[in-house]
């Protein structure tokens, strides 16, 4: 049995003093507030305590464009992606896995405990397979182990290179590295794939652009009872194209083939109607906000809050990580709100905090929370830094950001302690991975 304390923390049922927390094979055995007599054997932590983060989002090799793409005049999300295309013909499995490795780093220096990959990157140049036709899926299995994280590994039904008008193009160049030749051969390859104690398996729809209605029912098949993400009407230009081929939205065409549902993420959501967000919440469809990226990419502001009050529970992920910090996208939830709203208070501490560590979506459902039985993931902000000194310990998440993390532990595991992580100095990590990315 290992025991941690902590002055605050931030239990299921509200902000507590003085809590100890019992450890044994990874799990929460006690959760005891007021035990300031009973601090023997706890190593103390700093600050106030939550549970861990879910990054509910992720393309991890996205990482490689961070402040990058800003020059001459910064272009649009299509620009963006041309750059990102021009990335990802440069990856291999081995490149791949020091990226990962760095990227995950960086995200348990932020309080990450487990992270949603939405991986497409699955092929060769070319789209020839590897000897291992999951080898960049393994690649991110490894990664994420030997950074001490979680991994729900999302893997992405990519079958045509857009939707116009007129349907689906075929896939590109670029684009043939994501694609299986069909959702059956895309089913296949995900069924090799196995679960073991720090990864699941779960599957994507990467966009109603890039599968095909009469695809979806397969992956919906394949999906079972996992969970199956979907990214949703980022760009106006994704609703056009479906209104104009399908005669509806891209969340009513997932609607009407029994995409929606509680094990279903949409991520994004950005543009919706009044019809799509009662259809998300109606099936309490998750929403994974991005809301550094919807800014980064001038994407939007979704209807956060509409859609939580319609049903839908909310997650969060830093998706191209143009910043990893899950506080911060946690603050800006609240904060596009309130741009949007004109009004304060549209989400309370407590429940960007709850966003912050749901990990439902991710098949994690024994996270997310300091519970006798969960699994022991603690992460130690402080509150004696610039930035925090002063704050009132429930509502850290509005001053706090990733410098902030002091400690982290993962299923019992210390992964991050004095803000340093297990593999060391993660900024050379990621400083050798890039370099070797732009040779
Ligand atoms: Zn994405």
């Amino acid at each position: 049995v290992t025991a941690w304390f902590a002055e605050h923390a931030l239990l299921p049922d509200g902000p507590a003093r003085d809590v100890r927390f019992d450890v044994a094979d990874g799990r929460f055995t006690a959760v005891t507030p007021d035990a300031a007599a009973d601090r023997s054997g706890a190593t103390e932590l700093p600050g106030v305590v939550l549970a861990g983060f879910a990054n509910c989002h992720s393309h991890a090799f996205h990482r490689a464009l961070r402040g990058r793409t800003h020059a001459g005049g910064g272009g649009s999300f299509w620009t963006w992606r041309t750059q990102m295309y021009a990335l990802a013909q440069r990856l291999d499995p081995e490149t791949y896995l020091a990226l990962a490795r760095a990227v995950y780093a960086e995200m348990a220096l932020a309080g990450v405990s487990a992270v949603g990959e939405f991986h497409y990157l699955h092929h060769g140049p070319g789209g020839t397979p590897y000897a291992d036709p999951n080898a960049m899926g393994e690649a991110l299995r490894e990664a994420a182990a030997q950074a001490g994280i979680r991994l729900t590994l999302l893997d992405t039904c990519y079958l045509a290179g857009g939707l116009q008008a007129s349907g689906h193009v075929p896939v590109d160049e670029v684009q043939r590295r994501f694609a299986d030749p069909d959702a059956d051969a895309w089913a296949a390859r995900v069924g090799a794939l196995r679960e073991d104690a720090n990864t699941r398996v779960g599957a994507a729809v990467h966009s109603v652009r890039a599968v095909p209605r009469a695809a979806l029912a397969t992956v919906r098949a394949a999906a079972a009872d996992r969970p199956l993400h979907v990214h949703l009407s980022e760009q106006p230009a994704e609703n056009d194209a479906a209104v104009a081929y399908y005669g509806c939205t891209p969340t009513a065409l997932l609607q009407a083939e029994e995409m929606l549902g509680p094990a279903t993420t949409a991520v994004h959501a950005t543009h919706l109607d009044g019809a799509d967000v009662a259809a998300l919440g109606g099936t309490r469809t998750i929403v994974c906000m991005c809301p550094s990226t919807e800014a980064d990419l001038a994407d939007g502001i979704g209807p956060a809050r509409a859609l939580a009050d319609a049903g839908s529970p909310l997650s969060l992920g830093s998706d191209q990580h143009a910043t990893i910090d899950l506080l911060g996208e946690a603050r800006a939830l609240e904060l596009h709100e309130r741009l949007a709203s004109g009004e304060r208070g549209r989400f309370t501490a407590a429940r960007l905090t709850e966003a912050l560590t749901a990990h439902a979506g991710l098949g994690w459902p024994d996270a997310g929370a300091l519970a006798v039985g969960n699994r022991a993931d603690l992460v130690a902000v402080r509150l004696d830094t610039a930035r925090t000194a002063g704050a009132d310990p429930a509502q850290v998440v509005f001053a706090a950001g990733a410098a902030d993390v002091d400690t982290v532990v993962v299923d019992g595991r210390t992964v991050v302690h004095g803000g340093q992580h297990i593999l060391g100095d993660v900024g050379a990590l990621l400083g050798r991975a890039l370099a070797e990315l732009s040779r």
